[in-house]
């Protein structure tokens, strides 16, 4: 009896969790990727930040921004996590969408933060945004075909269980991939960075950014069959992507951060 209901209980959570969209990183990758660039904020940039997000570290914010899709008066960025890319196409090629996308918030987010005499309500929104959407920009299904919705209609199996290519990206992946807890995947990924290394990363605009999450997402496609059950082989050799995409995203982030708050 016990059994059947818990069975039940399975049953109607999965459905669930299949009619949910699915919003970016996990609630995992955002964190992390807030911990690696919280670890490489200037002294100033650190004490800004800080006092902007009301005593928290980034993380603590990092997915706030998933959140406000269930608040109407921020129905306007809801488009604002993910921009789709076609196969044939790069960002730049790419339809728009109107309504804007995450390469056009990142880069609203840096203009509002760069604004001379902006009030601090205003500041603090637009940083807790921009942590979210840097996470986003390096979530390789958030540049996904636009054909697929970004892969939510690619059907994929992984590990014995029936999801889509958007929805693995985005938090079965991190799992799989490494056990690990939010810090702990800071901790382990964020080796020390040699200078050249660290330049190598940081390199290049917002907008370049976008384009080489675009040229993952290609990848993933071409590397990840349709109705196989994917399993050992697919996380041995995807994992240090995953690994990549924090790195960057969190360096990216700090980098950001802390040419804004050098003035
Ligand atoms: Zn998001």
């Amino acid at each position: 009896m016990r059994t059947a209901h818990f069975s039940t209980l399975i049953v109607a959570f999965a459905a669930l969790m299949t009619s949910l969209p699915a919003f970016g990183w996990g609630e995992k990758g955002h964190n992390a990727i807030a911990h690696i660039a919280q670890n490489h904020l200037t002294r100033r940039a650190q004490r800004e930040v800080t006092r902007l997000l009301e005593g928290h570290n980034m993380a603590y914010w990092s997915s706030w921004a998933d959140g406000l899709r269930e608040d109407n008066r921020y129905d306007f960025i809801s488009t604002w996590h993910y921009a789709n890319a076609d196969e044939g196409h790069t960002y730049a090629t790419a339809d728009k969408n109107p309504e804007g996308d995450v390469y056009t918030a990142v880069e609203l987010c840096v203009e509002k933060l760069r604004e001379k005499g902006l009030s601090d309500s205003l500041r603090s929104l637009h940083l807790k945004l921009l942590i979210h959407f840097v996470g986003d920009m390096h979530c390789p299904m958030h540049a996904g075909h636009a054909s697929d919705r970004g892969g939510n209609g690619y059907a994929v199996n992984f590990r014995g269980r029936k999801t889509n290519l958007h929805s693995l990206w985005d938090s079965q992946f991190v799992d799989a991939a490494h056990a690990w807890s939010a810090t702990e995947w800071a901790e382990n990924v964020d080796v020390k960075l040699g200078r050249d290394a660290r330049r190598e990363i940081e390199a290049g605009t917002p907008l370049d950014w976008m384009e080489q999450t675009v040229v993952v997402s290609h990848s993933l496609y071409a590397g990840t069959p349709q109705n196989v059950s994917l399993s050992w082989d697919y996380i041995n050799k995807y994992a240090p992507l995953v690994e990549e995409k924090f790195m960057e995203g969190g360096y990216r982030l700090a980098k950001l951060l802390n040419e804004i708050f050098s003035r």
